[in-house]
């Protein structure tokens, strides 16, 4: 269970007051401008007298940015996915009147309603908080140039008449993930944009049907700053990636808010130790090809300190790959497959401490150092087929394992006779078979650790094949194998 505590993490990392972000400075909305707006047009004159230094920047991504486009067959598939979003983000869709009479609910029913009808659009994680003004947008910057359906370019944002959100994590497809930067880790973005941009629609209509003015939030219209309402509800924390970093997902999850005035029970935010984690690991900010991931302490920006991403050089990257690149969501040590080994570990990561430093450390030894590591993952469209291995294949090496540990063991049993322990041999024996032991209870116990050793080592080295991931596989049939010496040699002695 995660621990909730009464402030969310960032409180402590206030400064003072924070004022609120303009959504027009946010580099898609920029990229639209230079796109969408005529030359000498009102909103992109007035904009680049205010800001002559983001001229060229945004010129550059408006020409260069293309996510999605070196997809080949998949390219108007990845479009549609996209172009799904897009359409249901007019504000007929996600805005409307409530219904004329309201449904009495305590808020503690309402918050069960609404989370559990989340689940059922698709939602991997849902939690509820309180909707702070500091983390609405002052202004619209998506206006698609002043398109149809959608809010005027420099409109002020109003939600001063919601007091809570629902903010949903939709996980990405943890293979496509991996193929990080190439073409299918852009697939796996806009599918869970798409599946939550619908269950946010959806779940704002359901509150406006119970008499309660509510809005959806997604993709191509968050109105709001989605990383801070997500932790005020409780879903993560913010990591030095400058994404969410939840326990389940680590960092590889997209997100759909609704905010609402239906009166509802608050989650509350959670502390899952991510603080102190991204204190000992840099392992994102040494892979991010761009630089864009900051290094070393947390830095002043709005009245808070954070580790602050460099969008520009990170966008900058984007345009080289097409695709939305996501190397720090695959590279962060949280965002593995939810495997029994690695939920076991993130529990282990969520409490503070000095292990934490191992963890980084172990993550490094099984995973690689990020300057050296072969990332060995498949390139361009191959990621699309599967990656796991093969159940036969994963059951080879696990018989290979425990024939190993079954070898250490008579090995080692093999090199106690010179050293003349050939009375120990015969009671060791017994022991393997599992006849009831000469060497008394402490025998018993030596072989019960040996033998769980073994089954752990087994089952660790299933984790990292089922991954198909090579170098932790050695690195951990090598540790247990060391292991397993030493505890067959201490048996028999
Ligand atoms: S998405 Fe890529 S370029 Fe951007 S911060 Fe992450 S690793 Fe760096
Ligand atoms: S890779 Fe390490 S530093 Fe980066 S977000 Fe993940 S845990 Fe934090």
């Amino acid at each position: 269970m995660p621990r909730r505590t009464e402030k969310p993490g960032y409180e402590k990392d206030r400064v003072g007051p924070i004022g609120r972000v303009d959504e027009r400075d946010a580099l898609f909305a920029r990229a639209d401008l230079f796109r969408r707006f005529e030359d000498g047009s009102a909103e992109k004159e007035e904009y680049y007298a205010a800001h002559p230094e983001a001229r060229e920047f945004d010129r550059r991504i408006a020409d260069e940015l293309h996510l999605g486009d070196r997809g080949g067959d998949y390219t108007s598939l990845c479009a549609g996915i996209f172009e799904a979003a897009r359409v249901i983000a007019r504000d007929a869709f996600v805005d409307g009147e409530p219904a004329p009479e309201t449904v009495a609910l305590t808020p503690e029913e309402a918050a069960r309603r609404v989370k559990s009808l989340a689940r059922t659009l698709g939602a991997d994680l849902v939690g509820t908080g309180p909707l702070r003004s500091e983390w609405v947008y002052s202004h619209v910057g998506r206006s698609f140039g002043n398109a149809e359906g959608f809010p005027r370019w420099g409109s002020p944002v109003d939600l001063s008449r919601h007091t809570s959100a629902i903010s949903m994590g939709f996980r990405m497809d943890p293979d496509f993930n991996q193929a990080a930067p190439e073409f299918p880790t852009v697939l796996a973005s806009g599918v869970a944009y798409a599946i939550g941009a619908r269950a946010a629609v959806r779940l704002a209509e359901y509150i406006r049907g119970l008499g309660y003015s509510a809005r959806a939030h997604h993709v191509y219209n968050y109105r709001v700053l989605s990383v801070p309402v997500a932790v005020d509800c409780g879903l993560g924390e913010l990591s030095r990636a400058g994404f969410l970093l939840t326990r389940e997902f680590g960092l590889g999850l997209r997100l759909g808010i609704v905010t609402t005035d239906l009166p509802l029970h608050h989650d509350g935010p959670v502390d899952i130790g991510v603080q102190s984690f991204c204190e000992r690991c840099e392992i994102c900010a040494a892979y991010c090809p761009s630089g864009a991931i900051p290094r070393g302490e947390k830095t002043e920006y709005n009245a808070l300190l954070k580790w602050k991403l460099d969008e520009e050089k990170c966008y900058r990257y984007w345009s080289v790959v097409a695709t939305d690149c996501s190397i720090c969501m695959s590279s962060c040590p949280w965002t593995k497959p939810s495997t029994w080994l690695h939920r076991a570990l993130t529990s282990a990561a969520t409490l503070k401490g000095p292990h934490q430093f191992l963890m980084v450390a172990a993550e490094k030894l099984f995973y690689g150092r990020p300057d050296k590591r072969d990332r060995g993952r498949a390139e361009g469209l191959s990621s699309l087929r599967p990656t796991r291995l093969r159940l036969h294949m994963r059951l080879l090496a696990v018989a290979m394992v425990v024939l190993a540990a079954l070898g250490v063991r008579w090995g080692s049993v093999g090199l106690a006779l010179p050293a003349g322990l050939a009375p120990r041999v015969g009671a060791a024996t017994s022991v393997l078979a599992g006849a009831a032991s000469p060497l008394g209870p402490l025998g018993w116990v030596g072989y019960l650790i040996w033998l769980g050793w073994t089954l752990l080592g087994a089952a660790v080295v299933w984790t990292f094949l089922a991954e198909r991931t090579t170098r932790p596989a050695l690195v951990a049939l090598a540790v247990f194998g060391a292991v397993s010496v030493a505890l067959g040699a201490l048996l028999v002695w």
